[in-house]
């Protein structure tokens, strides 16, 4: 038995940053990072654009307050305030941090970290590694935390969080190595095991393992989710793969246009252009489509997105990366020729409701990064607050935990958890299984897609649930056809589509109930914001196993109700 004082659920940049800080407080500390994937290819490895921080060095006039005045007004107005506000406060801390620790951050002219433009800011202050920041940022805490004497078990999938008397007492995961169940007692549990937009399937810019395997452990433990119905379209996925295309792309100067080859940006957001925040950018590119004003293809419609007059240099320097993914996924080299692009789920604003010190409401167990949600992002996250939020949260909860954890009793996990894991596993491989896991994941994504995406309805958002927990009862007879032990790929692949089926309920069920339309949540019968029935939070439970929605107020501050307009 492997006893902790933390234990940190995931290595990503949330993580990795939670690591680093224990023991940055406090040496003596036992803390174990656990990780499905290797740490350094979580998704955060993925982000290209950059993490915003108010440090001026290209525009002299930003400030922390207009940082914290975006990130509020991108939410539309449905961000808790005192969170936002630490976010863009601590924001230049962590940045110089990082720099100090050897980020190789893209420079000004006068040696400065470079900011480049990103959506829905009033300033250039998103800081970047060419288009490999989330790369870069990772590698460098990964190298912390291997000085720093973090124990890692990497290929480990959380099973359960255990608890008693509302109190943590650890948790059980399945080496993937070997098929072994194992306990992990710990007196504090972090959870940091990113986004959930990866239910959308075939329609995600998402890793394979962007699951949303922590949220639905931690409903599974009494734990509430948070407004799970605000899911992050990105405007500019590859029009094959939904891979993306970096906002920076368009922060560079990059042009979006239709088939009339027009700039159509100019209809919705007059002076951001393409630029606008996220929510409005990707409806307004799927308004062009539905209107005919797209390009039409085999691998469905789609709009351009034009780099050329950016010319070779820029494109080589700044954006590497995507001039590399658009030649290997759509044939286009983006110096020669304008990128199809169409948007893609991108981004969970849910998760798992926390504080601002990542505290969630059991003792002992936190929450970080894309897992939690501790609502600075409201119903629509501002490109480059998402790397900003895992390093600040990270660090913040990485602390508070450091301190909490000597006040803790030594904590115990029963071996009968072992005996309950297995007799599923086997369960799984019974005869009277035969429904297979990949269709299933398939028609998941595909009725999220059709029904829950960027426009919703009550009668597609309805079809929706229905669809799911029909799945949801064909799960119960999936087909584990694979009983080897060493890396089960069949039973990972299972056990991901049992929670991701939990989670899309919480996202079709939130964003039904949710009459009103706020951020990234536009329903085509309820086009306007309400703010006198739905300023507030979904919160979903699970009560004797059937969800049941909730609502928390939203914390107010210095920023009132206002319309939005870009
Ligand atoms: C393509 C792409 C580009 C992006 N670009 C930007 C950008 O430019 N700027 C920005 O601010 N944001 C960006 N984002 C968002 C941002 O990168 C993520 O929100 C952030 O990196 C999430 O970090 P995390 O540490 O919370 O989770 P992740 O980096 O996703 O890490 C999750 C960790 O949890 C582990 N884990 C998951 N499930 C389990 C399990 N069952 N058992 C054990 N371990 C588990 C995984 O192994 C992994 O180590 C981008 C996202 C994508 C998808």
């Amino acid at each position: 038995m492997n006893h902790f004082d933390i234990v940190i659920v995931g290595g990503g940049g949330a993580g990795l940053y939670a690591a680093m800080e224990v023991l940055n407080t406090n040496k003596s500390l036992k803390v174990a990072v656990i990780s499905k994937i290797y740490p350094n290819r979580s998704h955060t490895s993925a982000a290209q654009g950059g993490a915003n921080a108010a440090l001026a060095n290209k525009d002299k006039t930003d400030t922390v307050d207009k940082h914290t005045f975006d990130t509020v007004k991108g939410s539309d107005y449905l961000a808790d305030q005192d969170a936002a506000a630490v976010l863009c406060e601590e924001a230049p801390r962590v940045m110089r941090e990082l720099e100090n620790l050897g980020t190789p951050f893209s420079r000004m002219e006068d040696g400065s970290i470079a900011q480049r433009p990103f959506g829905g800011a009033s300033s250039p202050r998103c800081c970047y590694c060419a288009d490999k920041t989330g790369h870069t940022i990772l590698q460098t805490l990964y190298e912390q935390c291997l000085r720093l004497g973090v124990t890692f078990y990497n290929e480990y999938f959380i099973l359960s969080l255990e608890h008693k008397d509302g109190k943590c007492q650890g948790i059980t995961a399945l080496n993937i190595k070997t098929g072994k169940i194992e306990i992990f007692p710990s007196k504090i549990v972090i959870f940091a095991t990113g986004g959930y937009a990866k239910a959308y399937w075939n329609r995600s810019s998402n890793a394979a393992g962007n699951t949303g395997d922590g949220q639905a452990v931690a409903l599974r433990a009494g734990i509430p989710l948070k407004d799970m119905e605000f899911v992050q379209f990105h405007p500019t996925g590859l029009r094959k793969s939904g891979i993306l295309v970096t906002e920076g792309a368009r922060g560079e100067g990059g042009y979006l246009f239709n088939n009339e080859s027009e700039r159509f940006m100019s209809r919705y957001a007059p002076e951001k252009m393409e630029l606008g925040p996220r929510d409005l950018v990707s409806r307004s590119i799927e308004r062009e489509i539905l209107e005919g004003r797209g390009f039409d293809s085999d691998a469905g419609k789609y709009v351009k997105l034009d780099l050329t007059h950016l010319g070779p240099e820029l494109i080589t320097k700044r954006l590497p990366q995507i001039r590399e993914l658009s030649i290997s996924f759509e044939g286009i080299d983006p110096i020669e020729e304008p990128i199809p692009i169409r948007p893609t789920a991108h981004y969970s604003m849910g998760g798992i409701d926390c504080d601002k010190t990542g505290r969630t409401i059991m003792q002992g167990v936190y929450a970080i990064g894309e897992c939690a949600c501790v609502s600075v992002h409201g119903a629509n996250r501002l490109g480059g607050n998402s790397l900003l939020e895992i390093l600040v949260f990270g660090k913040i909860a990485g602390h508070e935990a450091a301190k909490e954890a000597q006040g803790f009793s030594t904590p115990s996990i029963p071996d009968t958890v072992i005996d309950k894991y297995t007799r599923y596993f086997r369960s799984l491989a019974g005869e009277s299984q035969y429904e297979r896991y990949a269709v299933i994941r398939e028609e998941m994504g595909q009725t999220l897609a059709d029904n829950v995406a960027i426009f919703r309805n009550a009668k597609d958002m309805k079809k929706a649930i229905e669809d799911i927990k029909t799945l949801r009862d064909r799960f119960k007879r999936v087909k584990l056809h694979d009983t080897g032990k060493v890396f089960n790929t069949n039973l990972i692949n299972i056990l991901e589509l049992r929670n991701m089926l939990s989670i899309a309920l919480t996202i079709a069920a939130g964003a039904y109930v949710r009459k009103e339309s706020r951020g990234s949540h536009f329903r085509t019968d309820y086009t306007t914001r309400d703010d006198e029935n739905w300023h507030k939070h979904t919160m979903f439970k699970l009560s004797k196993g059937e969800l049941k929605i909730d609502y928390k107020p939203v914390t107010m501050g210095k920023y009132p109700l206002e319309e939005r307009t870009y």
